[in-house]
């Protein structure tokens, strides 16, 4: 019996735009059309990534041929439904098709400019996190040994965030800035793609306290797949990311935890979680470790409940 599984997080389009690949068919991305359909996977966020340290105008360049990726040749009737409002999720689960939902990963490409960020939202992104690893104009990332929060032109755009609305992904920020955007919003708030530091101590990974906030404002927490950030060696496997599940449970976020796997944009993948269709072989590990319930809010229900209390009605 197979489990629905949602992922916060993938370089599928990243991948696609600088290597050329193919989503369906024989492909080799590893979050492709068929491994996330092995996987069971039914919910799918597409990350917008771009190297912070191309231009801005490049970077925005980058994200308009990724969105075309996206809605050229991964939408269509048959495969992924483009979800920009609950509706779009409900038909989509409906007809038993993958939702893809769009989300920006580095926010230099916005050129600190809440037009851009406008008119990105009109194309259907519906997430963003602001920095990747690195400082830009918005904010630090959580790799800035000077550990600052958010600039002037970031708590504009936080605003914008606010008012359109879309989630905040804190995925990479620094300590400084998460601390910021949980002063300065009271919106939607996820990280996508990370652990906890209490397992194990990588800036990539959230305090406790954070864990606590994302618990307490009803946000979602993906843990991700990268071996460096959940045991900080190439070895790391299931057990090593199980370790992280079970202490968010201890935390009492049983309804705020998933996963973002990083698929097609990690550098040491889990051992055993090579690719989407590894989703299978985990539901299974979860469902005997935890009881049939409570692996199926982790693996999709958690994040549907998410996305139910963030994406506009339609
Ligand atoms: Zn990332």
């Amino acid at each position: 019996m197979s489990h629905l599984v949602a992922d916060a997080h993938a370089d599928i389009l990243w991948q696609m735009e600088q290597k050329g690949g193919e989503f369906y068919g024989s492909s080799d991305l590893q979050a492709s059309a068929q491994k996330l359909a092995m996987g069971g996977v039914r919910a799918q966020v597409f990350a917008l990534y771009v190297s912070p340290e191309e231009s801005p105008d490049t970077q925005l360049h980058h994200v308009m041929r990724q969105l075309d990726l996206f809605y050229d040749q991964i939408v269509g009737p048959v495969g992924v439904v483009a979800v920009s409002s609950w509706s779009d999720f409900f038909l989509a689960e409906q007809a038993g098709q993958l939702a893809g939902l769009l989300s920006i990963e580095g926010a230099g490409c916005l050129q600190g400019d809440p037009a851009i960020l406008r008119a990105l939202w009109r194309l259907g992104v519906r997430g963003i996190g602001f920095t990747w690893n690195w400082a830009n104009d918005l904010a630090d990332g959580c790799l800035e040994p000077r550990n600052g929060g958010l600039t002037t032109l970031g708590r504009v755009l936080l605003a914008e965030v606010d008012r359109l609305p879309m989630w905040m992904d804190i995925a990479h920020l620094s300590d400084a800035g998460v601390k910021d955007v949980l002063t300065l919003t009271s919106g939607p708030i996820m990280a996508s793609h990370a652990n906890c530091r209490s397992v194990y101590p990588h800036p990539r990974n959230l305090t406790d306290e954070v864990i606590r906030e994302l618990i307490i404002r009803q946000g979602w927490l993906g843990l991700v797949f990268e071996g460096n950030f959940v045991a900080g060696h190439p070895q790391s496997d299931i057990q090593d990311l199980l370790r992280h599940l079970d202490y968010v449970l201890k935390l009492g976020g049983d309804d705020i935890v998933g996963f973002g796997s990083d698929f097609d944009g990690a550098s040491h993948l889990l051992k055993g979680l090579e690719d989407a269709s590894a989703y299978r072989k985990l539901a299974e590990i979860l469902v005997e470790r935890y009881g049939k319930s409570l692996a199926e809010k982790v693996l999709f229900n958690n994040f549907r409940g998410f996305l139910r209390r963030v994406l506009p009605d339609r």
